[in-house]
């Protein structure tokens, strides 16, 4: 029996208390004081999810001042050529080095925008089973066949944006991963303002960005309910401010992603912190904080029953360490090493 102690994520919202773990699944949420003396104490949480990484290009090297197309538009940019020249070796160690660190900073899992056809899912698949893939396809013109080889490793498709390829072509990809049920999302007005109705029409899992979105566009999206993975390192990289709390206002469910390896790396906390000053920065209340890392990654994947710790779950969690957890924001700033108990690991 393995006793965890401090602020626990509950359906309820937090409260002060001690999760025991017994045969690697939660057997007790107790408020009040540890039975017995913890193996960690801080935030008790669930692991994360990731939600927006391009994780193979950390050994990109970036000039600095460079614009968003130079650098990452398909198929010219920076990164793609980098990604076409690279070794299937290379990719890998770099996408394995990824996964370490994500695990190590209590990430369960990242969903990531693989770029490289079939064969850049199947490296990721290869190199890090557990990752979520939305892969890309490379033929210059729809080839369903294509898609259906790619869905087989992929857990759904990416796509670069609607200024970047024919909108035709993308209708008849969502068309394809909707009649397989898999996720299909797409980055949407991150460099230009971009159509919104058109993005919409495509069904989209979720969509990644939304800087350059009007109120319009962002009151569409949150009617039609579709998330958006918002991704604020990057973002400012490139001298962009995402309207966090827009979005917000506007009834979105927003989740954090880290983007692009050579920009940002795969520290969900780090993120948060910066998430959460541009949210303050914009009058809203950095609480929400909690939502975006935590709840509103996860529901992008899982359903409503693993999105909190509950009694009877596998006891897949992280605790960050926090010297007050009565003020939880206080953990974002807290460096230290965040502790994983995971029912696969001997803890
Ligand atoms: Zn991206």
């Amino acid at each position: 029996m393995d006793y965890l102690n401090g602020s626990i994520l509950t359906k309820d919202g937090f409260i002060e208390g001690y999760v025991c773990v017994e045969n690697n699944k939660i057997s007790e949420i107790g408020s009040g004081k540890c039975p017995e003396i913890p193996i960690a104490e801080g935030i008790i949480l669930p692991l994360m999810v990731n939600a927006h990484t391009h994780c193979a290009d950390s050994n990109v090297k970036i000039t600095p001042g460079m614009s968003i197309e130079e650098l990452v538009a398909p198929p010219n940019g920076l990164k793609h050529q980098y990604l076409k020249n690279a070794t299937d070796s290379e990719l890998k160690e770099s996408m394995k080095t990824y996964a370490k660190n994500s695990y190590a900073n209590g990430i369960e899992t990242f969903i990531d925008f693989r770029e490289g056809g079939e064969k850049g899912c199947r490296l990721l698949r290869e190199a890090v089973p557990d990752a979520t893939i939305l892969g890309r396809p490379v033929s210059p013109e729809y080839d369903s066949n294509e898609i259906d080889l790619i869905l087989k490793t992929a857990d759904g498709i990416g796509i670069s944006s609607i200024s970047d390829m024919d909108v035709n072509y993308i209708e008849n990809i969502a068309d394809q991963v909707r009649k397989a049920k898999k996720i299909f999302a797409i980055h949407v007005s991150e460099r230009i303002r971009e159509d919104i109705d058109t993005v919409l029409s495509m069904d989209p899992t979720f969509v990644v960005h939304m800087v350059e979105a009007t109120d319009s566009d962002l009151l569409k999206c949150a009617e039609a309910e579709v998330p958006v993975a918002v991704c604020t390192t990057s973002n400012m990289y490139f001298k962009k401010i995402p309207p966090i709390n827009r979005m917000i206002e506007c009834g979105i469910d927003v989740a954090i992603g880290t983007d692009n390896a050579m920009l940002c790396g795969p520290d969900l906390r780090s993120e948060a912190s910066v998430f959460s000053n541009v949210l303050v920065s914009q009058g809203g209340n950095s609480n929400y904080v909690w939502k975006a890392m935590i709840n509103n990654g996860r529901k992008l994947l899982y359903h409503q029953s693993k999105i909190y710790l509950k009694v009877g779950m596998d006891a897949n969690l992280s605790v960050m360490p926090c010297s007050n957890t009565h003020d939880l924001n206080n953990m974002l700033s807290d460096n230290r090493k965040i502790f994983r108990y995971e029912k696969t690991l001997k803890v």
